[in-house]
């Protein structure tokens, strides 16, 4: 377990028994577990120990040109060479083919050790996903290959100074030249790893309007815009008009460059159809979500993991129930309860976090196999902002009760857990904040399939209620979760009656319906994992992998026992909010909001 500031331990266990027990068909996954502990092993010994250096030494920007930390950069060779790149992608491009429910336990170690250097591949698988979905195929031999090995890494070129949320407003210009090329102009700022010394070239996928387009997301057209081009001898060396004009100096992710790009008549390649960029933008932005969500789910682990090896350390006050460390001045923090209230907060955060982005995976993993139902694409477009709205916010409480388990030294540097919160703060901004996540949920994925897509969910709910109806150990939790699959979707029908008349009600109802859709969720991942564990304890299945690791499974069931009595209640103060309808929120004016001073 960890106990410096530079140390992780991927939390393998956990990994193993969503992966072999609570799959749809349980399995022994040894393989891909081997291939996890390997991930594990090489984020441990290279990446947790260089974090606190890149978060001190951070990027530097000299004549154009951004340099990483030196061991960041040094570490992105190691990776590349060991070929974790290309862990999930096609082997005709040099990729392992290794489904994503590996892919995304593998992400989630690299971000929870490394938040600043696990960017780097996600946002390059990520372009990846989108070239394959939407490039030509002369664009996919010419780019993926390089980008699948790590040579050549991507970026997301989507945000400019006057457009965030609202892409609609992008200026960044298209115009076609005679030879089928385009050739792009405009700035974008905020473009992480936009520059960068650890790669030969950066794609960029950049959003733009061509000439003629129409205002709005529907003018949009998404290009694929390479740092450099072939010259005529075919080295990739010839300057293609991208440079970086500034890096941002920022609260925390000091080791990856946030950049602001030029793009001046760059030449850039369509992706995809004339102005329909913003669906290709989103094929990369929604894998992009889920991986963020596993930044969260990353962020509420490391937290846990530096705080209970402090809680179990540091010696304060007597437990209230009497000295338990008699032979000590004063007994170890985690006899008090309200330290233990945080560290269990923590933990049900990472665990739950865990089942619900494993879950989000498989359903990937169907949808990459192009074999998945209508129903349950619907179901990932829906758990996808749930995913990454819930996840990331709950990883920044994980990660503030890290500071405050810490005491005053959580405020310190030393103990790196202001780290994790500056660090891990970025999560609920970036891939669209968790207001647009919200909005999406309520408005495009919920309301927009009449509830079709909640059903999915809802009916998920149900079926694990009837199917251990008689399980005795669990039914309390199982009566709870029967009641929240009833009232999920009357809610929705009360809130989207009300958006019919105002749909400022559906946006004044929008976060709180988000978190309790998290909570709600997470609480189905929960009770499934109590009973698979009541389950192998109980002997009624056998582990996939012959081992019964008692505390664990026991773990498991008082885990869900504490997230069932203790955080899915606050299901019930959003519920109140989101019901109190829009008008003490929209009726104050603008002056009155000013008129204290
Ligand atoms: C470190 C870092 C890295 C980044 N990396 C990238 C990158 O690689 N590529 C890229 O393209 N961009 C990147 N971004 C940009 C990031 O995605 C945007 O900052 C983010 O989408 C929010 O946009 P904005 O900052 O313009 O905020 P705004 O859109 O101005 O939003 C401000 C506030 O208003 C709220 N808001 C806006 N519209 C609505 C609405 N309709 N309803 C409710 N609330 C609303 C938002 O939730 C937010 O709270 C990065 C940003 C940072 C800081």
């Amino acid at each position: 377990m960890a106990d410096t500031q530079s140390q992780y331990t991927a939390p393998l266990k956990d990994m193993a028994f969503l992966m072999n027990e609570m799959a749809a068909t349980p399995a022994n996954h040894e393989d891909l577990l081997f291939v996890l502990d390997q991930a594990a092993r090489f984020t441990q010994k290279e990446l947790a120990p260089i974090n606190l250096e890149g978060d001190t030494i951070g990027c530097s920007l000299k004549d154009g040109q951004v340099s990483l930390p030196p061991n960041l950069k040094k570490a992105m060779q190691s990776y590349t060479q060991a070929g974790w790149m290309g862990i999930s992608m096609p082997e005709e491009f040099g990729g392992q083919a290794l489904p994503e429910t590996l892919a995304s336990c593998a992400a989630e170690i690299l971000t929870s050790a490394n938040h600043a250097f696990s960017m780097i591949p996600g946002l390059t698988i990520s372009a990846c996903r989108a070239i394959m979905a939407f490039g030509s195929q002369e664009l996919k031999d010419t780019y993926l290959t390089k980008m699948v090995s790590g040579s050549w890494t991507g970026t997301m070129c989507m945000t400019e100074s006057h457009c965030g949320s609202d892409l609609g407003l992008i200026r960044t210009s298209a115009v076609e030249n005679a030879n089928g090329e385009y050739s792009i102009k405009g700035n974008k700022i905020f473009i992480s790893a936009g520059s960068q010394d650890a790669s030969d070239n950066i794609i960029h996928l950049v959003l733009s309007r061509l000439k003629g387009s129409p205002k709005g997301v529907k003018g949009l057209s998404l290009f694929l815009v390479p740092e450099k081009l072939q010259d005529e001898n075919g080295n990739w060396n010839k300057d293609n008009q991208v440079s970086c004009i500034g890096i941002e100096e920022k609260m925390g992710i000091h080791a990856n460059p946030t950049c602001s790009m030029s793009f001046e008549g760059s030449t850039g390649f369509l992706l995809g159809e004339v102005n329909q960029g913003i669906n290709a933008m989103f094929a990369m932005m929604n894998e992009m979500r889920l991986g963020t969500a596993g930044q969260g789910v990353g962020l509420s682990e490391h937290s846990f993991q530096k705080s209970i090896a402090y809680a179990t350390q540091r010696t304060q006050m007597r437990s209230l129930s009497g000295p338990k460390a008699k032979d000590q001045e004063a007994d170890p923090i985690i006899v008090h309860p309200d330290v233990r209230r945080m560290l269990l907060t923590q933990k049900v955060f990472a665990e739950g976090g865990r089942a619900l982005s494993q879950f989000c995976s498989q359903l990937l993993d169907q949808s990459h196999e192009g074999d998945i139902s209508k129903e349950n694409a619907q179901l990932l477009d829906m758990l996808t902002p749930i995913a990454k709205g819930f996840c990331t916010e709950m990883g920044l409480e994980s990660a503030s009760h890290a500071i405050q388990i810490h005491g005053g030294h959580g405020f310190i540097k030393e103990t790196g857990v202001e780290q994790l919160y500056r660090d891990g703060r970025i999560a609920t901004l970036y891939e669209g904040t968790t207001g647009i996540q919200a909005l999406d949920l309520l408005g495009r994925k919920i309301l927009g399939t009449q509830g079709k897509s909640l059903m999915h969910f809802t009916k998920l709910m149900h079926k694990l209620c009837k199917e251990n109806a008689g399980n005795e150990k669990q039914q309390d939790l199982l009566n709870v979760l029967a009641k929240y699959s009833k009232e999920w979707p009357e809610l929705t029908m009360k809130i989207g009656g009300k958006a019919m008349k105002n749909p400022d009600e559906a946006g004044a109802a929008s976060f709180d319906y988000l978190m309790y859709s998290g909570y709600v969720t997470l609480a189905y991942f929960w009770a499934k994992m109590a009973i698979t564990a009541q389950a192998l304890l109980d002997g009624d299945i056998t582990p996939q992998d012959g081992e019964l690791d008692k505390d664990f499974l026991e773990a498991k069931v008082l885990n869900a026992r504490f997230y069932f009595e203790r955080i899915l209640p606050r299901a019930l103060g959003h519920k109140s909010s989101m019901l109190a309808g829009m008008d003490s929120t929209m009726n104050i004016t603008e002056k009155q909001f000013l008129s204290g001073y």
